[in-house]
C-alpha cells in the first residue's frame, strides 16, 4: 500500500506510537544448552524489519544456562540480548517461561514486534504470552514485513505495522494478517517454522548489550516438575542440515523406500551428509515416520540437492522444499509439477532409476557436491 492509496484527509498514526511500543524482539529458544537454529533464522527478518523501522533488535533467552548464546545472537544482528537464567529452567514448562516473557513485556519493555519459532515450545508459549499481554499471534508465517494499513471505515491509516504472511486454505491463498486498527495491541506476534528463513551471516565483530532479567516469580510458576525427558520415539531427524535429501512419494511403497535407503547409504559412503524424507501421502500410507515428512505440515528444508522420487509436487509439498538449490525429479509423468519445476528431470520408473543412481554413486558420482 502506498501513500496515494489513502485520501489526503485520512488520519495517520504510527503503530509504535499508538501502542507505546518500540523495537523488534526474537525469542531465541534453547534446548539442552544449545540455541535452536530457528532462533538464528529469525534474526534475519528481525534485523531487516528493525532496520526498516529504524529501531533496535533484541533477543530474549530463557534457560538454565545460556553459555555463549548471547554473543552468538549479537553476531547475528541483535543489539541487545535479555537473559533470564535460573537453574529451574532446564526443561521447558509453560508457566515459568510465560511468566518470564510476559513479565519482561509488561514491566520492562514492550517491543512492537515479537517473533518466535513455531516449534513445540513456541506453539505453546506464543498464545500463552499473547493472552497475558493482550496481544495476538499469527502462526506459521512464511514471510514477514512491515507496512501501512488503511482502515476505510474510520478513514485512518496505521503505518509501520507487522505484515505477517502465511499460507491459508491448504496453501491455495497467501493471507497477510495485521493488527486490528480499531483495537491495536503490541507486540504484534508471529511464529515461523524452522527452515523458513535463512540465518544471517554471523559477524563476530558486532557488539551489543547483554542484560540480565529476573522475573517476579509467583507461587505456582514451578508447580510442574519435569521428572524425565525422553526424546526420540519418533526418530527426529533434522533434514535441514543435510547436503542432499532423497525423498520418496506414495508409489514408492516399502520396496521403493528400501531402494531410497540404499541410495542414501551409498551417498553417505561417499562422505556426503545425506538423509531421506517422504511426502505426506507416503507418511500417511505408513512408508515413513511423520518425523521425516517434508512440506507445509512437515519440515521445511533448502538443501543444496533435493531428489524427489515419485512425488507429484503438490503445493503443500513444494512449500517445504521449493527453495532447495537444485531439484532433481524422478517421475513417470512428464507433466507433473515436480518435474516441471525441477532443475534436472529423469522421466522414468523409480524401480529402474534408483538402482542405476545407486550404482553411479557407488562409482563416485556425487551430484556435483
Ligand atoms: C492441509 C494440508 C497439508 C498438507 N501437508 C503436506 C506436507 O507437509 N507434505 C506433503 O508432502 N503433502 C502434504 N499434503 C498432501 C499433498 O496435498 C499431497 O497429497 C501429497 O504431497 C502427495 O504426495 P505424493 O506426491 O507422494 O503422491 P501423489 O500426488 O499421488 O504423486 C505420486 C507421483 O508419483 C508418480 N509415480 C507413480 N508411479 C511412479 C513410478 N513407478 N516411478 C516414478 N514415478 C511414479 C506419479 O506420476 C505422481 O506424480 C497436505 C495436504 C493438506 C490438505
Amino acid at each position: 500500500m502506498a501513500m496515494s492509496d489513502w485520501p489526503e484527509d485520512a488520519t495517520v498514526q504510527r503503530f509504535s506510537d499508538a501502542t507505546s511500543s518500540e523495537g523488534v524482539m526474537v525469542f531465541a529458544e534453547m534446548v539442552d544448552g544449545h540455541l535452536l537454529n530457528v532462533g538464528r533464522e529469525l534474526m534475519g527478518p528481525g534485523r531487516e524489519m528493525a532496520d526498516h523501522l529504524g529501531v533496535s533488535l533484541s533477543a530474549i533467552l530463557i534457560h538454565h544456562s545460556v553459555g555463549d548464546a548471547p554473543q552468538d545472537l549479537i553476531a547475528l544482528g541483535a543489539d541487545k540480548v535479555i537473559v533470564v537464567e535460573d537453574s529451574r529452567l532446564e526443561h521447558y514448562t509453560t508457566l515459568p517461561y510465560a511468566r518470564a516473557l510476559s513479565d519482561y513485556l509488561t514491566n520492562v519493555h514492550r517491543p512492537e514486534i515479537l517473533l518466535m519459532g513455531a516449534t513445540t515450545t513456541g506453539r505453546d508459549l506464543a498464545p500463552r504470552v499473547a493472552s497475558r499481554v493482550d496481544a495476538g499471534v499469527t502462526a506459521d508465517c512464511t514471510k514477514l514485513s512491515v507496512g501501512p494499513f488503511y482502515h476505510r471505515k474510520t478513514k485512518s491509516v496505521t503505518t509501520h505495522m507487522l505484515e505477517a504472511h502465511r499460507p491459508s486454505f491448504g496453501e491455495s491463498k497467501l493471507a497477510c494478517i495485521m493488527s486490528n486498527p480499531e483495537q491495536l495491541w503490541a507486540p504484534a506476534m508471529a511464529t515461523a517454522r524452522p527452515g523458513i528463513f535463512v540465518a544471517p551471516v554471523s559477524d563476530s565483530s558486532r557488539t551489543g548489550d547483554v542484560e540480565a532479567f529476573t522475573p517476579d516469580w509467583q507461587d505456582g510458576d514451578f508447580s510442574v516438575e519435569v521428572m524425565d525427558v525422553r526424546r526420540g520415539g519418533g526418530e527426529r531427524v533434522d533434514l535441514g542440515h543435510c547436503k542432499i535429501v532423497v525423498a520418496g512419494g506414495i508409489p514408492c511403497g516399502q520396496t521403493g523406500f528400501r531402494e531410497i535407503h540404499a541410495l542414501v547409504d551409498a551417498l553417505k559412503e561417499q562422505g556426503l551428509d545425506a538423509e531421506w524424507g517422504a511426502s505426506r501421502a507416503a507418511v500417511d500410507a505408513g512408508h515413513a515416520p511423520s518425523t521425516r515428512q517434508i512440506g507445509q505440515t512437515g519440515q521445511s528444508i533448502r538443501p543444496p540437492v533435493y531428489i524427489a522420487i515419485a512425488i507429484s509436487g503438490a503445493p503443500q509439498h513444494m512449500a517445504g522444499m521449493k527453495d532447495s538449490e537444485r531439484i532433481i525429479a524422478v517421475n513417470t509423468d512428464e507433466s507433473c509439477t515436480m518435474l516441471q519445476s525441477a532443475d534436472a528431470a529423469i522421466v522414468g520408473d523409480y524401480r529402474e532409476v534408483i538402482p542405476q543412481l545407486t550404482e553411479k554413486v557407488k562409482s563416485g558420482f556425487t551430484f556435483g557436491l
